[in-house]
């Protein structure tokens, strides 16, 4: 099987970028890349995807509004894996064709949003750089894409990290880097790392116990999800269009005070099958991410 054929399988299914990283050297040995190891992704070669999902800095229109960022207003995460299940499906039939165990459904297993950590995966096979800002920019769309990753049960030439012009992104941004200007806490520490006791989207999203005063007061006016960071990246200024993707819908904005008012039940499902369907982000978590943004 050709890499490229596979490569070109992947962008032909909507994703933006696609690269191969290779985990079996010729000759049996691991190619030792730390993230696989641990996680025990024991396949050959992996195919890691990036699917975009758009930009919108439309600021809410009233004070109640609070805002759901784009890349959670669809469910692309499961957006993508429907894309590489389909993809998975014809990877079986055509290159089933060349060896029986090439046709099984265990060998094609998916990652994406899971504990499998898809950056430095990302990283490796230069799908895209780890920014500053700690996400993956990817040439072709920035950092505005959903990471997944699909196992491949057969050898392929792995892809390298990227080099030269698309390797130095942030080195050729300003100090301070419009990422670190622009991030309302102060979280993106300029090394690649985001202290993420500092970081609105980490909280956002369930963790932490309670939210510092200090980051509260820098909340703004968002329901879930924290973009500022890559609003302002430079490597975003040209977007390109989002995926279509019809899973999961939910409105750039939603009035926080009548949310409040629903019980678990309805609050759940109002966000059932979307992006914010998951154990973490429970009407605990949505509450607690209201109760800051109306500052109540
Ligand atoms: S998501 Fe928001 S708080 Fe977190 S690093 Fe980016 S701008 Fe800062
Ligand atoms: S704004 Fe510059 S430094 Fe920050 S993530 Fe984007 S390219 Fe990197």
């Amino acid at each position: 099987m050709e890499k490229g054929a596979i490569i070109g399988a992947a962008l032909e299914a909507g994703f933006a970028r696609a690269r191969v990283l290779a985990l079996a050297l010729p000759g049996g040995e691991e190619s030792g890349n730390a993230a696989a190891a641990n996680h025990r992704l024991d396949t050959p070669s992996l195919l890691v995807t990036a699917l975009p999902y758009g930009q919108d800095t439309t600021p809410p229109p009233g004070a109640r509004d609070l805002a759901i960022a784009p890349f959670a207003r669809r469910n692309y995460y499961r957006e993508a894996v429907r894309r590489l299940q389909k993809l998975a499906r014809d990877f079986r039939e055509l290159y089933g064709r060349e060896k029986d165990e090439y046709a099984l459904k265990r060998h094609y297993r998916i990652f994406c949003n899971s504990p499998v950590p898809e950056k430095p995966l990302a990283a490796a096979c230069g799908l895209g750089v780890m920014g500053r800002n700690g996400l993956i920019i990817t040439p072709e769309a920035g950092s505005l894409v959903i990471l997944a990753a699909l196992t491949l049960p057969f050898p392929l030439e792995g892809d390298g990290p990227l080099d030269g012009e698309d390797g130095a992104y942030c080195e050729k941004c300003g100090v301070p880097p419009p990422c670190m200007a622009a991030c309302p806490t102060g979280a993106i520490r300029g090394d690649g790392y985001i202290s993420l006791e500092k970081c609105v989207q980490w909280y956002a999203s369930g963790n932490g116990e309670s939210v510092p005063p200090e980051v509260a007061a820098k909340w703004g006016q968002r329901l879930y999800g924290c973009t500022a960071c890559q609003d302002a990246c430079v490597r975003n200024r040209r977007p390109v269009p989002a995926a279509a993707c019809s899973g999961g819908l939910l409105p750039p904005f939603m009035n926080g005070e009548e949310l409040l008012k629903l019980p678990d039940n309805e609050l759940k499902a109002r966000f059932r099958g979307s992006a914010l369907d998951l154990s973490w982000i429970s009407p605990a978590v949505i509450r607690r991410n209201i109760r800051i943004a109306l500052n109540i």
